[in-house]
């Protein structure tokens, strides 16, 4: 058959030409911006033609440090379309990591929202490849010490409205680049491929997966500088979805708001950002009717959470499982059809678990005696091989590390069942170890979530003389309930669902619990900040 490279240079000239007349939608200072896929189009082929006209070349690297807008879209396609990389700078990494990615990747031009540039002005001396700041925002561009600046609009309105996209491109050659925001040590770039975003964006298309169409208003609350918004901007401009681009600064209410007007379908995020929308929900009434799906990944979601969403709320959620370094999807959460008739809590039990395999990808989950047995308990880390997972770090040594035999070591520990399915324990190192048994934090942390009072839950190891590490719950209440929910009615809530050496040793009441830059529990931040009250090592 034809050995046409895979490019995805073609999903924007598909979405131009079939589907010029839907819209990308961004929520602005100024009110909502709505361009069709025809402007879009043309605007990306303006940016193409504009980066080249500064002299970006073919595998140079062009930054982006930007929200969710339509120019980051137009980023996503417009430096790919002449044969460059696309680096999604996370804006909430610290300015040392920051410089260390800008460095590491060498990039040439960074593209940036105006508001973001105060954080690039903080490291600017530091960076040390860049040779044009290209400012994005509707009005003027403001005063920076930034040099040389251009403004975006003005680059466009320059630009090339037919700039052709490049054809002859090798399907293996570098799309993007994306830092794992990394707990320990300095972040680990993983490059994706053409062929790769092509082949993850299909299986964003399939019914058991994502199931992104035509029809869906897309919201992807998960940041572009996130795994590249777990691929939605890419299957969602293919397949000519709408989407909508939550723009800076968003709170839960201007979520609810936009789900509410711009009718949305399918939104995605991590769980603290649902647990934070559940809140308004709680509050305030809106229309969420048009949503089909909730897609939630980059942590456990909690049984409570989908419970809410989906009993309280009718809202279907789905949980999914990857990493950065899987482009990211790897598993999807949905019933097989014969357990659509299960009880209600056993489907719950199910769709609560990370869930099968996506077609394309193989698995394995192994533990100390090899393969771990498909019961739902034995523990091993989980390995995955297929075509888009990286198979190296960027010019890292860290590489052999991850990177074995061929498959990706992914540092999480999970169980698979006797229907396939697997569930996530914790990440290796979070782990609870008690007198030789492993706990799993995350399991514990569902319990907590279980609890009406509780707002927000992680469990870490403390060090015990004894059992070696035991569990510790810090907690954060609902405001109603500070002060009227004991550490004692939190361990009895507890007790009937655990065996008894699982639960917590003590229960510590926070206001709030640190957070990555992408959302997730920072556990480390949390050891640190309890370490003297505990002696945490
Ligand atoms: P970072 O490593 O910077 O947090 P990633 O998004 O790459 O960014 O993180 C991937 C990790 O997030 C996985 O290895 C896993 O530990 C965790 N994760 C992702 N999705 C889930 C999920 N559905 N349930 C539990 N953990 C998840």
């Amino acid at each position: 058959m034809m050995n046409v490279p895979l490019n995805i240079s073609s999903m924007m000239e598909r979405a131009e030409k079939y589907f010029p007349k839907k819209e990308v939608i961004t929520r602005t200072p100024a009110g909502v911006k709505r361009h069709t896929y025809r402007e879009i189009g043309e605007r990306t082929r303006r940016l193409a033609s504009a980066l080249q006209k500064l002299g970006v070349e073919q595998g140079d690297r062009v930054a982006t440090f930007a929200w969710n807008s339509h120019r980051h879209l137009e980023a996503y396609f417009g430096i790919p379309g002449l044969g460059a990389v696309l680096h999604t700078v996370n804006i909430r990494l610290s300015s040392e990591h920051i410089s260390y990615i800008v460095n590491h990747a060498e990039d040439k031009v960074m593209l940036v929202d105006s508001d973001l540039l105060p954080l690039l002005e903080n490291v600017k001396d530091e960076l040390k490849t860049v040779k044009a700041y290209v400012v994005m925002t509707d009005g003027e561009v403001p005063e920076t010490s930034l040099s040389p600046v251009y403004s975006y609009e003005e680059l466009l309105a320059e630009g090339n409205p037919e700039f052709e996209f490049i054809k002859d491109i090798d399907e293996n050659s570098a799309a993007g680049i994306c830092y794992t925001s990394a707990t320990t040590g300095n972040p680990k770039g993983v490059v994706y491929t053409h062929r790769g975003i092509f082949l993850h964006s299909m299986a964003l298309g399939l019914v058991d997966t994502a199931a992104i169409s035509e029809g869906d208003r897309c919201m992807a609350v998960v940041p572009m500088f996130h795994a590249n918004a777990w691929g939605m901007p890419f299957a969602a401009t293919w397949f000519g979805s709408s989407q909508v681009m939550p723009g800076a600064q968003f709170t839960p209410t201007i979520l609810a708001e936009l789900i509410e007007s711009e009718k949305i379908t399918l939104t995605a995020g991590v769980p603290t950002i649902w647990l934070g929308l559940l809140k308004e929900l709680e509050e305030n009434n809106y229309d969420t009717s048009s949503l089909r799906a909730v897609l939630c990944g980059g942590s456990a979601a909690p049984a409570a959470m989908i419970k809410a969403f989906e009993v309280k709320y009718g809202i279907p959620f789905l949980h999914a499982y990857g990493m950065t370094e899987t482009c990211p999807i790897v598993t999807a959460s949905t019933l097989k059809s014969y357990q659509t008739d299960l009880p209600e809590e056993e489907k719950l039990a199910i769709r609560a678990k990370q869930g099968l395999v996506v077609p394309g990808l193989e698995i394995k989950v192994v533990g100390q005696n090899g393969e771990v047995n498909w019961d739902g308990e034995e523990m091993g880390e989980l390995l995955i091989r297929g075509p888009w997972i990286a198979n190296e770090y960027y010019k890292d040594e860290r590489s052999k590390e991850a990177f074995r035999d061929g498959w990706l070591h992914t540092g999480d520990v999970a169980t698979v069942d006797d229907e396939g399915v697997i569930k996530l324990v914790d990440r290796t190192k979070d782990l609870i170890k008690s007198g030789g048994e492993w706990i799993s934090s995350v399991d514990l942390e569902n319990g907590l979530m279980a609890h009406d009072a509780v707002f927000e839950a992680a469990v870490i190891a403390i060090p015990h003389p004894q059992w070696q590490e035991r569990p510790l719950a810090c907690v954060v209440l609902h405001e109603q309930y500070k002060g009227k929910v004991t550490k004692e009615d939190i361990i009895e809530f507890l007790t009937p669902l655990f065996a008894k050496w699982w639960l917590p040793d003590d229960v510590v009441f926070l206001d709030e619990i640190p957070k990555t830059s992408v959302g997730k529990f920072l556990k480390r931040a949390l050891r640190d900040q309890l370490n003297e009250h505990f002696q945490i090592q």
